[in-house]
């Protein structure tokens, strides 16, 4: 069974991923999570940063997902993994592999959270 890991709230407290966008995060509450995320000493660190990012130009879909699944790889054993999910559900990326999940797959879980809720 998968674990869901809790993330932390502005208000101290933890929720659930999905319910994430409940949080109310302000700029201050970002800029710290920010934060905790670098303290948590990233895996991509000391890793090409394009392997979490893509190329600058067109990427075949094929060559996009190999890479994706190699920086996902990074990001299973990477110490700051809950840190990094907190700030990209909080900024919700256009691009790139975060927490071991693309900016699409952060956008639909917080958008889950957002129906569940409405
Ligand atoms: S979980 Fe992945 S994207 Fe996030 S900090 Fe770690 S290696 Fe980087």
């Amino acid at each position: 069974m998968r674990t869901v890991p809790l993330l932390p709230t502005a208000g101290g407290g933890k929720v659930r991923p999905e319910r994430y966008h409940l949080a109310r995060l302000g700029a201050d509450d970002i800029a710290d999570l920010r934060d905790a995320l670098i303290d948590a000493v990233p895996a991509c660190d000391t890793t090409d940063a394009e392997l979490f990012t893509g190329p600058d130009e067109v990427e075949p879909d094929s060559v996009r997902e190999a890479r994706e699944a190699v920086a996902k790889e990074i990001c299973a054993g990477c110490p700051a993994r809950i840190e990094c999910l907190a700030y990209a559900l909080a900024i919700r990326p256009a691009v790139g592999v975060w927490a071991g999940q693309t900016a699409d797959e952060i956008r639909t879980m917080a958008t889950a959270g957002a129906r569940e809720v409405a």
